[in-house]
């Protein structure tokens, strides 16, 4: 059972491993992130609610956050594996999730923490773009799509994330340092954690994770 947690600061690649992570052992990439954009983008009542602390930089409330991952991971397609991706990003966070894996027999199995310094981060975040269609990763200088401004995957229109200046970038890192950090310690103790070197070229970063999971 491949039930997995990456964790790492804002910046630190987490969606781009997450979806080749999830694409190679076919289990759902679960991003709330992309989760409340998608509200956000479909103006639902949680979308409205999401974008007031989002586009602060600010985490949304933990009861609205846990019972939308609660009922993710409970759906069919995760009995084999799942990928949880921004989830956990608070103690109770991370405590209610403990709890739901014993309810329904789903415990988290690994914690992969990609490590990177944070003067690295807000040249990964100021020059990050995602396509409005798919939400592809690209990056203007170590990313780029083959045609400037357009999906390599689906045509699309590649933007700016809204949160992704420099300050609301700042109190992501704020808030990433005082709520998340911590879970690191958290989950150490039950003894799950694996770092990886985030600074590594991404088919590195992916033979080494595939190390830690194995087959
Ligand atoms: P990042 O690149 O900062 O890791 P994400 O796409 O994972 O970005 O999340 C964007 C924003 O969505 C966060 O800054 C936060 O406001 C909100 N968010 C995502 N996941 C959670 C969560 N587990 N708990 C609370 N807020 C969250
Ligand atoms: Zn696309």
């Amino acid at each position: 059972m491949k039930n997995i947690i990456l964790m790492g600061p804002p910046g630190a690649g987490k969606g781009t491993n997450a979806k080749r992570i999830a694409s190679h052992y076919g289990i759902p990439h679960i991003s709330t992130g992309d989760m409340f954009r998608e509200a956000i983008k479909n103006k639902t009542p949680l979308g409205e609610l999401a974008n007031k602390y989002i586009s602060q930089g600010l985490l949304v409330p933990d009861d609205v956050t846990i019972g939308l991952v609660k009922e993710r991971i409970s759906l069919d397609d995760c009995k084999n594996g799942f990928l949880l991706d921004g989830f956990p990003r608070s103690l109770p966070q991370a405590e209610a999730l403990t709890s739901i894996g014993e309810e329904i027999s789903r415990p988290i199995k690994y914690v992969i923490n990609i490590v990177v310094p944070e003067s690295i981060l807000v040249d990964r975040i100021s020059g990050r773009r995602v396509c409005k269609t798919c939400g592809a990763p690209y990056h203007i200088r170590n990313m780029k799509p083959k045609v400037e401004g357009i999906c390599d995957l689906c045509g699309g229109e590649l933007v700016q994330r809204k949160d992704d200046n420099e300050e609301t970038l700042k109190a992501r890192l704020h808030e990433y340092h005082k709520m998340t950090e911590p879970l690191i310690s958290y989950y150490k103790n039950l003894g799950v954690v694996y770092d990886v070197d985030g600074t590594k070229d991404l088919d590195e970063l992916s033979k080494d994770i595939a190390k830690i999971l194995g087959e």
